[in-house]
């Protein structure tokens, strides 16, 4: 029909024509000579058009390709788009009659059909329509040869969309309008024009029907994953369901068998309590009585061990004294007898000498305080001699232990009580000057060796002291060689 034509490829994307181009360009796309950058990665759908003069397609293949990271295309793509341009079969007419046409639901190579694509041939969107008029746009600047009027009997108007629908029924009532000239004619075109529709919606049916089937088997796709995965959850479902079952039962025994052991031992405990509160009174006294007993026999036990160790030790003290007390006795006695012996050598040996000096009429004085110069007979020599401070105070009519206190008056004749001054329990003498009693026998002890503030104290304690009969009777005595002094 048409003698020179033009190979063109349309890119879609978002089902709208983005990219087109000649064949020679996509050739070198094919040889990677250029690459396409904004299809890296991409499955792009594409349409092969074999375009006449009157920039009208009178073959479409529509076909897919795959680019790769860096836009380039898939090196394994081999669809023959010229050979199925040539090849297929009778698509709508696009203005210069009815186009071939290669998509998934008319597909002349089998196992290409995969790598092709059912264009949309609904109302609202048909890619047919798209393609004519990205066509007469004519970006690519191909050559454009107008023609004249279409033959007759062949195809419809350039202005009216042919194809396919509501387009094409409206374009139905024009033809009739316009080509009203002879009736058989008008009534054959007509029938070419119906027989055309027919065939194109058989087409358009075709590829609803694959349309349906690729969704239906995506859904059933789906559905068999969705199936899939609600089976493994109500399989997981069902497990946990039985462990949790099982698990309750577990726990239910357990807190059974608890509850039957709680029972046992509070009745266990009731009977103890009962027993013990009956057996505690008992046994607390009985247990108090017997620990009494114990510590007293153990007390006892030790306070015996003690008394039984100070009684022997009290027993050897005593023994100790008496043997001492004897031993003191018999020194005693010895220094008696010594003493009468050395007395009685003293007057064996020394008298006749003595006794010739006294009868030569020498005189023996010695001199002692309060007795003033004594005269000593040659017979006493002896006893002087034994102890001058006896003599001295026999002389005085007093006894030795009371000399010896007059003499130390005597020698220092001060106040000799005890004063504490302090009041704390260290006491210190008094210290007074008194005056000094020349004369043993006027010497009162504990009294004469006193001030006047401490006298009253001392009789005071005299006074006390005479109730005593046995004390009265001392001071008797004591009174006698007083007035004989006097
Ligand atoms: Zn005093």
């Amino acid at each position: 029909m048409q003698a020179e034509h033009t190979d063109v490829v349309l890119f879609f994307e978002d089902h709208e024509i983005s990219k087109e181009m000649l064949m020679a360009e996509f050739e070198a796309v094919l040889d990677h000579v250029v690459s396409v950058p904004e299809f890296a990665d991409q499955s792009v759908e594409a349409a092969f058009v074999r375009v006449n003069e009157n920039l009208q397609p009178i073959a479409i293949v529509f076909f897919k390709i795959d680019f790769g990271r860096e836009g380039a295309a898939d090196p394994k793509w081999n669809v023959p788009l010229e050979h199925m341009a040539s090849n297929s079969g009778a698509g709508p007419d696009l203005g210069a009659g009815r186009i071939r046409l290669a998509c998934y639901s008319q597909c002349p190579v089998a196992w290409h059909q995969k790598q092709l694509w059912d264009p949309a041939m609904s109302p609202g969107h048909n890619t047919f329509m798209q393609v004519r008029l990205a066509l007469q746009k004519n970006r690519l600047g191909l050559k454009y040869v107008p023609v004249p009027l279409a033959p007759e009997g062949t195809s419809a108007n350039p202005q009216a969309l042919p194809s396919l629908g509501m387009d094409q029924a409206v374009s139905v009532p024009q033809g009739i309008g316009a080509n009203s000239a002879t009736p058989a004619n008008e009534l054959a075109a007509e029938r070419q024009r119906i027989a055309e529709h027919i065939k194109s919606q058989r087409l358009h049916i075709a590829t609803l029907k694959n349309k349906r089937n690729e969704d239906i088997a995506k859904l059933k796709s789906e559905f068999q994953k969705q199936l899939r995965h609600h089976q493994q959850t109500a399989q997981q479902l069902e497990r946990q369901c039985q462990e949790q079952t099982e698990r309750a039962d577990r726990f239910k025994a357990l807190l059974q068998e608890q509850v039957r052991n709680i029972k046992q031992e509070r009745e266990r405990a009731a009977a103890q309590l009962s027993e013990v509160s009956a057996a505690r009174t008992h046994d607390v006294s009985e247990q108090f009585t017997i620990l009494q007993q114990k510590f007293d026999l153990e007390l006892q036990a030790k306070v015996d061990a003690e008394t039984a160790e100070l009684k022997e030790m009290l027993e050897m003290r005593n023994v100790e004294l008496f043997y001492r007390e004897e031993q003191m006795t018999a020194l005693r006695d010895e220094i008696a007898n010594l003493r009468q012996e050395k007395v009685r050598l003293l007057n064996q040996g020394a008298n006749s000498y003595l006794e010739q000096l006294s009868d030569a009429g020498v005189d023996f004085v010695a001199h002692h305080p309060g007795a003033g110069h004594l005269s000593i007979a040659a017979a006493d020599v002896g006893e002087y001699l034994d102890s001058p401070q006896r003599f001295a105070a026999k002389k005085c009519y007093v006894d030795a232990e009371l000399y010896a206190v007059w003499l130390e008056h005597y020698n220092d004749p001060v106040c000799q009580a005890s004063v504490d001054v302090s009041g704390d329990g260290d006491s210190f003498p008094c210290g007074r000057s008194l005056e000094r009693v020349e004369i043993p026998n006027q010497y009162v002890a504990n009294f004469s060796n006193r001030c006047p503030e401490h006298q009253n104290q001392a009789a005071f304690v005299d006074a006390q002291a005479s109730n005593d009969d046995q004390q009265s009777q001392l001071s008797q005595q004591q009174a006698i060689p007083m007035q004989r002094g006097a």
